[in-house]
């Protein structure tokens, strides 16, 4: 069987590449090894996922963001940053800028519902469910994906979306950084006795970093991270030893907590791929970066880079078209993709890698340097404004001119 594309993983960044491909009027081939009712109905992962503007406009231009239950989105109207127990935050008030919030938090398992709603519609999608890619071969003109049951598709490109721990990024030959944080991240939801009026905290502690995610109803994402020995000592707890036991380490800004979700954990693993593309093949989503969670931006980037390689893809095809010559696996492209996703995430990346280290390291010279990093980043650096530029949609220059005092008026 022959397709434009073949698609290994179903995962947001799969699933959003299929349906915007499909757009195109492409054949996709979209392989994933979880059954139809996993995929149509995930489970609960208890990921909630910061979605930033720019997004949220990519899912709602796709038809998925109306797909979501408006009563599962939640606003995030101000994030507060802070240093271990220091009283010292760094605020982030998107009102100052001129945006009503920062973005909105939503369950990871109901935007993959929403991309499958949208994506198993699509005319040109053949979506092969629990189908376990074993192995994938290039040449010169074909990408060719062989299943572990020995069926063969083939392809002009292949596009890896299959995680961070990306198989078929290793097989095609690409290196990646990883970076292993030595770190467990422990997500699950809890209410809260003090509102907190929709609020996000990020406090950073030497013996692992801790955030509050708000949710609607005075609920909140609370997100742990201990050491792998810590971790199981915390995921041992029944829930009412963990809300106990959670509650000193958020300094009374949810007041009585309760769980209301199971808790799930994820060990802290950071990956760069050392390119984003090869011959007849491009990875996205997490096979391309796959960030610590702390800086809430592995699914932004991953849905971001989608719409920029289909945008490269789109220009070659329809170049193609004009000429005679449609070849999807044209380098340049590709080439495109890779500069402008690396140029748009490798400073995240490297901030976030070197902020973590600097926050799980307790020498006096670590701490005296988080202060100063804090310190800076609220006041004389653009680093806060880049990252609610990122989060808000508001281009930086505008979130920079927010702050310049109003010029007189001229009589
Ligand atoms: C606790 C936590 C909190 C997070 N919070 C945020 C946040 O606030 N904001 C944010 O932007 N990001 C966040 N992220 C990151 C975000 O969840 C990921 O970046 C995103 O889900 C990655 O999507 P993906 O499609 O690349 O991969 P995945 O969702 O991992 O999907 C990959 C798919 O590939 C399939 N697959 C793999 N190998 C094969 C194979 N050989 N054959 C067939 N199928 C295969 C798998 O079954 C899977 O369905 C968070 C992550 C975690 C862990």
């Amino acid at each position: 069987m022959y397709f434009d594309v073949l698609v290994v993983g179903a995962g947001p960044a799969g699933l959003a590449f299929s349906a915007m491909a499909s757009d195109m009027g492409l054949k996709v081939g979209l392989f994933d090894r979880q059954t139809k009712t996993a995929l149509k109905s995930p489970k609960n992962d208890g990921r909630d996922i910061a979605v930033s503007e720019a997004s949220r406009k990519i899912l709602a231009d796709l038809g998925a963001w109306q797909k979501i239950d408006k009563a599962e989105i939640s606003p995030i109207r101000a994030a507060k940053v802070m240093d271990g127990d220091a009283p010292f935050a760094l605020d982030f008030n998107p009102g100052s800028a001129g945006a009503d919030k920062l973005g909105n938090i939503i369950s990871n398992h109901l935007i993959r519902r929403a991309l499958y709603a949208v994506t198993s519609k699509k005319e040109n999608v053949t979506l092969f469910a629990g189908a376990e890619v074993k192995s994938l071969t290039r040449d010169a003109n074909t990408a060719t994906i062989t299943l572990e049951d020995g069926k063969v598709y083939t392809s002009q490109l292949a596009i890896a979306a299959d995680t961070r721990f990306s198989a078929i990024r290793r097989d095609a030959g690409i290196k990646a950084d990883m970076h292993d944080f030595g770190q467990t991240m422990i997500v699950g939801r809890m209410h809260g006795t003090t509102p907190h009026n929709q609020i996000a905290y990020e406090c950073f502690r030497y013996d692992g970093g801790l955030a509050v995610l708000p949710l609607n109803n005075d609920i909140a994402s609370v997100v742990q991270t201990f050491s792998a020995e810590e971790a199981a000592r915390f995921m041992s707890m029944n829930d009412e030893d963990y809300a106990r036991a959670t509650e000193p380490r958020l300094k009374g800004i949810m007041g009585k907590l309760c769980c209301v979700s199971e808790r799930v954990a994820y060990p802290l693993v950071g990956v760069y791929a050392q390119s984003f593309y090869t011959q007849r093949l491009a990875l996205i989503g997490d096979a391309a970066v796959g960030m610590h969670p702390v800086t809430a931006h592995g699914f932004n980037f991953g849905i971001q880079g989608v719409a920029n390689l289909v945008g490269h893809l789109r220009r070659a095809h329809s170049r193609g078209l004009n000429f005679g010559n449609m070849d999807l696996g044209n380098v340049n492209a590709l080439k495109a993709y890779n500069r402008d996703h690396r140029r748009h995430t490798w400073p995240l990346y490297q901030l976030t890698e070197k902020m973590m280290d600097l926050y799980t390291t307790d020498t006096i010279r670590a701490r005296v340097l988080r202060k100063a990093a804090l310190i800076a980043a609220q006041g004389a650096l653009p680093v806060k404004d880049v990252l609610m530029a990122k989060l808000t949609g508001i281009p930086v220059r505008k979130v920079i001119a927010s702050k310049l005092p109003a010029l007189p008026r001229l009589p």
